[in-house]
């Protein structure tokens, strides 16, 4: 069966292209899939764009674009098994990871199908009392939604669920790497009742099939996730068209632990902080920033745990974190310790692949810690999107924010201390856009998520999640 969904129909390549898609865990051959480029999603753009302008979706009731919605959800949550396989093959990722993430993208279209309903717009007093005022909400048009590899489906329904709540169309283009759990999503919305034509897919390179959802005049919308290298191309090419951009971009995401805190708690989370999913994790926590006075014992901890972590692939119950997706991401990771290590940092641990034979078809690397990391250095300022830990050093609290601040990203970070006022203190300071105390990494569909600086702008999750789609209009009637 073909992989692309276009207009309600499934369509092959118009050149005829396919991707294997291998297991990053063990290289065995998951599928084979479509692969297009240009010319398909210009076909995905002109029936999102048919869709939208004489199709029924935008027109539909909110209330009952919701009760689609909470459909998705439902059904998200019988097909659950077969999902989260699907994305634990592609990405390489642990069942129970997928699974826990497939709970979550049901609780993103809950979410979503409850608000859709919700967001009328208001009347608001024309000081006149002959003419009615009402701000309403409507549609943007047709969205363009491209996604990574690291929670594939995950990002997707971050970005599916409120665009289809406030009535758009889309074209969906996922990482070319995990493009799964994308095929069947689709398959999913038409069962809960998505008309054809308002949810579109097409798979491939991001130059060759993403590039023309950033640049067609058709796409009112791009709505994109992934690196920051990527994002600037697609902003510059948005702009051409003045179209909404929103960006989630990378991080470099301070973690930081003062000597008062919880010596356990803390070091539990400075360890799942980095090494869930190898690393590969937007909110990463890949800089513990220490006290002094607890540096040793605290560093020595964290290396202690970070040496206990069990490598091995999605169905192995045992394993503690998977590979990294691919051959070049690995070599990049590499290429980024051996940067580190060229500027002084102190490798206390990892800093190469496993010796053990059973993980030899995978693309695995050890959790890696590197201390003696300075400001300025390489490893403390680019993303390695990998497990690797930097660990930098501070006397007082001014220092700790200083630190944590010194960064072009701004996504998410973490303060353990047993101060309340202290944490609360700091959480205000920290230029970041998501921030833990004594935690790291849960997020909340009603809360937003999205970055400070050059982690991006836009908002995803939370009432403005919904607001991102939405065109906002004021009609004013003289009576
Ligand atoms: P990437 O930028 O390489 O690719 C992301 C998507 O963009 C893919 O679908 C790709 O095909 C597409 N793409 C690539 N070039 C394109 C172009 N010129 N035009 C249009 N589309 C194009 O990122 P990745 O390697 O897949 O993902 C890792 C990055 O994503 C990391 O930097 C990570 O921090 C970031 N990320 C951010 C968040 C967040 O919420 N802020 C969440 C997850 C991942």
């Amino acid at each position: 069966m073909p992989d692309f969904f276009i207009g309600g129909e499934w369509v092959g390549a118009a050149g005829g292209g396919t991707r294997e898609i291998r297991c990053p865990a063990d290289g065995t051959l998951v599928t084979t899939v479509d692969e297009g480029g240009r010319a398909d999603a210009e076909a995905a753009i002109a029936a999102a764009r048919a869709a939208f302008d004489s199709g029924p979706w935008p027109h539909t009731p909110a209330a009952e674009r919701g009760d689609v919605l909470l459909r998705a959800a439902d059904l998200l949550v019988e097909r659950k098994a077969e999902f989260a396989r699907a994305e634990s093959l592609d990405t390489g990722k642990r069942l129970v990871e997928s699974e826990i993430d497939m709970d979550d993208i049901a609780a993103c279209f809950r979410y979503f199908g409850k608000l859709a309903a919700m967001n009328a717009g208001r009347v608001v007093d024309s000081g006149d009392p002959n003419a009615i005022s009402r701000v309403v909400h409507e549609p943007v048009g047709v969205c363009g939604l491209i996604t990574p590899w690291n929670y594939p489906l995950l990002q997707t329904a971050w970005k599916v669920a409120p665009a289809l709540a406030a009535g758009n169309t889309f074209v969906l283009k996922p990482s070319e790497l995990t493009p799964s759990t994308a095929i069947l999503l689709m398959r999913l919305l038409t069962d809960a009742g998505v008309p054809a034509g308002a949810a579109n897919l097409v798979l491939g390179p991001g130059a060759d099939a993403g590039a023309p959802l950033a640049e067609h005049p058709d796409v009112d919308l791009v709505s994109f996730t992934g690196g920051l290298v990527t994002g600037r191309t697609i902003a510059a090419a948005a702009a051409a068209t003045v179209k909404k951009v929103a960006l989630e971009l990378g991080g470099k995401n301070p973690n930081v632990v003062f000597a008062d805190a919880d010596f356990d708690t803390a070091a539990d989370y400075a360890v799942t902080a980095i090494f869930l999913h190898s690393g590969q994790v937007c909110s990463a926590g890949s800089r513990l920033i220490v006290q002094r006075e607890i540096h040793d014992e605290f560093v020595a901890e964290v290396v202690r745990r970070a040496e206990r972590i069990r490598l091995g692939g999605p169905f192995d119950p045992d394993a503690e974190a998977g590979p990294l997706i691919s051959a070049g991401h690995r070599e990049k990771v590499e290429a980024y310790v051996a940067a580190a290590l060229d500027e002084g940092a102190r490798l206390l641990t990892g800093g190469r692949r496993p010796d053990d034979p059973r993980l030899a078809n995978g693309f695995y690397y050890l959790p890696t810690v590197l201390d003696g990391v300075r400001g300025g250095d390489t490893a403390v300022r680019e993303e390695s999107f990998g497990p690797v830990l930097t660990v930098e050093t501070f006397a007082d609290e001014d220092e700790a924010v200083r630190i944590a601040n010194d960064t072009h990203y701004g996504l998410a970070g973490a303060v353990f201390t047993d101060d309340a006022s202290r944490a609360q203190r700091v959480a205000q300071r920290l230029r970041h856009g998501t921030i833990w105390i004594n935690d790291f990494h849960p997020y909340l569909p009603q809360a937003e998520w999205g970055g400070f600086k050059q982690s991006g702008f836009g908002r995803e999750l939370g009432p403005t999640g919904l607001a991102e789609y939405q065109e906002t209009k004021h009609i004013y009637q003289n009576l």
